[in-house]
């Protein structure tokens, strides 16, 4: 078999068999297929598109690319959550310790910023020395001694999908079914979850830009969960503004910070309580949603998801100062308001604009290992169906560039839409997938 024949094939928009697939993502894994032909080869993806067949090939390719592992001799039943990519989307670091608090084990694979949209793991490397490479056997034990572990792709697990959404990021690759499915959730079965909450975004911000499509992603996903015996719930959440107010990996953290300590901005905590409530159920803690609900409440404001949160940090090695006095995190030299050129009502926030600034700023990644600036993002000061004086600030950039930080208003300026009338507020979610 050679790459360049399976390349060809699926240029010509034809269908790949399971050996196909596998001897690809096998040889680019062990590194005999070069990044450029994986390139060309998720290009003829993201544009011929794959069946359900092949998106299933392709996830148990990824997912056997490394260890899988069975938690079931530390735990009955571990639940994870995983979000389909989004702009100011800080939610694993508020759930996954707040599901723990409860006793659920949450063993979480997360990935880093993809496109536009931010990535836990890079939010929580602006941590100092937290590590994201746990190896299988420090994942299992702090699995099982704290109840939680936040981990990133190693050489151990799902490393396929590792390189793959590396090279993603970078060669225009990411907006694909097949691609997202198959990434999300060879990591979920490589990391081992019994029960999976899916948080598949919907809009501008999104990767998938309608309902349809999102609704469409998420039953390719929980089909793939239930063929593999994992069960899987989709959320779809709006993502045409950014989720909270922060953008950018230390402002995130520490809007994950204020959150977990009982504050943070009103949707991004009523995200939180209704995403951990389906994990609640899901591990069986609590019969009905309102009842997860309730008990995620409580499991903020007592403090509760707030220890584990630390607990988590810890045992990754990340500095706790810095998260008990969040001002320790890395700063931005410029912090400048964008206000607004004229009053009206808010009718839009454009939230893939919104995480192009981010990335520009510095957030993201132009290139495969270009380092990222941890303290740069911004503040969303205003939601959709707001009121608004002009001059009030709509957002606070944070750069360590004067030009970047030009560019930066001139773009939130742009991605914001206007209205004379009163407009409605965005709804947090659109459906339920099961
Ligand atoms: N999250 C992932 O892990 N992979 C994607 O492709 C998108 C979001």
């Amino acid at each position: 078999m050679r790459a360049v024949d399976i390349i060809i094939k699926k240029r010509d928009g034809q269908e790949l068999t399971a050996d196909e697939i596998q001897f690809f993502v096998q040889g680019y894994t062990r590194g005999e297929i070069p990044d450029y032909q994986a390139a060309a080869w998720l290009m003829a993806v993201m544009l011929r598109g794959m069946t359900s067949r092949e998106t299933a090939e392709l996830t148990l390719a990824m997912a056997h690319s490394g260890q899988t592992l069975d938690l079931h001799d530390i735990a009955p039943l571990v639940v994870d959550k995983h979000s389909s990519g989004g702009v100011g989307d800080k939610v694993s670091l508020v759930i996954a310790p707040l599901v723990a608090a409860s006793g659920l084990p949450v063993g979480k694979m997360s990935g880093r910023g993809l496109g536009f949209s931010g990535g836990t793991i890079d939010k929580l490397e602006s941590i100092r020395g937290y590590r994201v490479n746990l190896s299988v056997d420090e994942f299992r034990a702090q699995l099982k001694q704290i109840g939680i572990v936040l981990s990133g792709q190693s050489m151990d697990l799902a490393p396929a999908d590792g390189k793959l959404y590396a090279l993603r990021d970078v060669t225009g690759t990411v907006p694909s079914l097949p691609l997202i499915a198959s990434s999300i959730m060879s990591k979920k079965i490589a990391a081992g979850a019994d029960a999976i909450v899916l948080d598949v975004k919907v809009g501008r911000g999104a990767f998938m830009k309608t309902v349809d499509d999102a609704r469409a992603l998420a039953q390719v996903m929980v089909n793939i969960g239930r063929d593999v015996g994992r069960k899987c719930v989709a959320l779809l959440s709006d993502m045409d503004q950014p989720l909270g107010r922060a953008v950018g990996n230390a402002l995130e953290v520490r809007e994950a910070i204020d959150t977990l300590h009982g504050g943070g901005p009103s949707d991004f905590r009523e995200h939180c309580l209704i995403a951990s409530a389906h994990m609640l159920r899901l591990g069986h803690k609590v019969e009905s949603l309102a009842e997860g609900e309730k008990l995620a409440a409580q499991l903020l404001d007592s403090g509760q998801a707030w220890s584990k949160f630390v607990e988590l940090v810890r045992a990754q090695d990340g500095d706790v100062e810095m998260i008990v006095n969040p001002d320790l995190l890395s700063k931005a030299r410029l912090v400048k308001d964008v206000l607004a050129p004229r009053s009206g009502y808010i009718a839009g926030v454009d939230a893939a604009q919104v995480g192009t600034t981010s990335v520009e700023l510095g957030a993201g990644r132009a290139k495969k290992d270009d380092p990222i600036d941890y303290a740069v993002g911004l503040i969303v000061h205003r939601k959709v169906g707001d009121q608004v004086r002009v001059g009030e600030p709509l957002f606070t950039v944070h750069a360590n560039d004067e030009a970047k930080l030009a560019a930066a208003e001139k773009r939130l300026l742009a991605a914001v839409e206007w209205s004379e009338a009163p407009v409605k507020p965005l709804p947090l979610f659109y459906g339920v997938v099961e």
